[in-house]
């Protein structure tokens, strides 16, 4: 176990000075060249998620890449040891193979961590403490949904991250979408003002919102299976059917699949939603990745998210912090009407952003203001809200 018996081994730099109100691709290890690809922009970032079984796989691959000098941003691995049938728990030791092939590669250091159940107060605990013992390395805390939803288990999250002092990844489980769960949003606002930098992995648009918030970086998946983690099933059951893929429509802030964009431009044809100046989409209507073959159509579609995402993140980001989240909020509550326009019901997690906060008071907004937008000098006053 690389439970620090030689004592704390701090690196030269902290594990997380490397990000700065990052977006990131999170992908598996046979999708690395594609989200190479497009991650290879000021602001982002790679994780990959190994395969079960198959982390000294994932390792080697990160060597390759690393030694190729083709990707000069952030990589996190993610062991991924919480998922699936066979997942470890809280309490399992961390591996010093996998701890030690991060370092000798550079690379931020993740902790291997087994899943936190509900109620594992006790497990959640040795993680962080087994993490504080590394000295160098950031707690991958993959979570039952119930610590952010839950008054008295946020309680007890926020005030062991504030006591351990060390970085934390979230990975929340969910069949659909975390931040749908009433009270979800809320606690991971708690969690971000804990006083430690926070990361956000296997997500989807609600990336943006955390990173509004103040989360030091967040990872979204290029495939529905790497935007959550899905409950394991009480009873394995066949593999769900490989469908059409999703891609964001950008004003909606949402996923839809590319099926279901094609009929609903049809019907809707001057909604304003369809037409796309992303690096793939190249100003057409988003109805043509559903024209696409299929082997083709999964790619595209995650390349177009992707770079929408991108552009939505640079476009926020152009204010001060308190201004983004600002920012984030008038593009939730846009989304919102957008929906309604094209007869879409409305993703849960837009609501649950919209009505969580405006609660926060003004100074906390203040207090929040520590850093500088991405890519631009640091605004000299407060920056107007824009919509686009
Ligand atoms: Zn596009």
């Amino acid at each position: 176990m690389a439970d620090g018996s030689a004592g704390p081994r701090p690196g030269p730099v902290g594990p997380v000075d490397c990000f700065d109100r990052s977006l990131l691709v999170h992908c598996g290890p046979a999708q690395i060249a594609e989200a190479v690809a497009v991650a290879d922009q000021p602001g982002s970032g790679l994780v990959v998620t190994a395969s079960a079984d198959r982390r000294q796989n994932c390792l080697d691959q990160a060597r390759r890449l690393v030694r190729s000098g083709r990707f000069g941003h952030p990589l996190l691995l993610d062991a991924g040891r919480y998922a699936g049938a066979g997942r470890c728990d809280a309490r399992t030791p961390f591996s010093d193979w996998w701890i030690d092939g991060q370092r000798e590669l550079g690379l931020p250091v993740l902790t291997d961590s087994g899943y936190v159940a509900a109620g594992d107060a006790a497990g959640l605990w040795h993680l962080l403490q087994a993490t504080a013992r590394l000295g160098d390395a950031i707690a991958l805390l993959p979570l039952h949904i119930s610590w952010l939803t839950g008054t008295g288990a946020r309680r007890t999250l926020t005030r062991y991250v504030a006591l351990a002092g060390v970085p934390v990844a979230l990975v929340l489980e969910h069949p659909a979408d975390p931040f749908a769960e009433p009270g979800a949003v809320e606690g991971l606002l708690e969690v971000l003002d804990c006083g430690v930098p926070v990361l956000l992995l296997r997500c989807d648009v609600s990336a943006l919102g955390a990173l509004c918030c103040g989360a030091t970086a967040a990872a979204v998946g290029t495939v529905p299976a790497l935007r959550h983690l899905y409950p394991v099933p009480p009873v394995p059951g066949p593999a769900p059917r490989v469908g059409r893929p999703s891609a964001i429509v950008g004003r909606c802030l949402a996923y839809r699949r590319t099926d279901v964009i094609a009929r609903t431009r049809a019907l809707f044809p001057e909604a304003g939603l369809w037409t796309c100046d992303c690096e793939t989409c190249d100003g057409r209507d988003l109805s043509w990745l559903d024209r696409q073959p299929q082997h083709r159509r999964s790619l595209l579609a995650f390349r177009h998210s992707l770079r929408v995402l991108y552009a939505l993140r640079d476009d926020i980001f152009r204010s001060s912090l308190p201004n983004s989240r600002l920012s984030w909020h008038a593009r939730c509550r846009d989304a919102i009407w957008r929906h309604a326009d094209v007869r879409w019901p409305v993703p849960g997690m837009l609501r649950r952003w919209e009505t969580a906060l405006p609660a926060l008071p003004v100074t906390r907004l203040a207090r929040l203001d520590r850093s500088r937008p991405v890519g631009v000098p640091p605004a000299n006053g407060p920056q107007p809200v824009r919509v686009v």
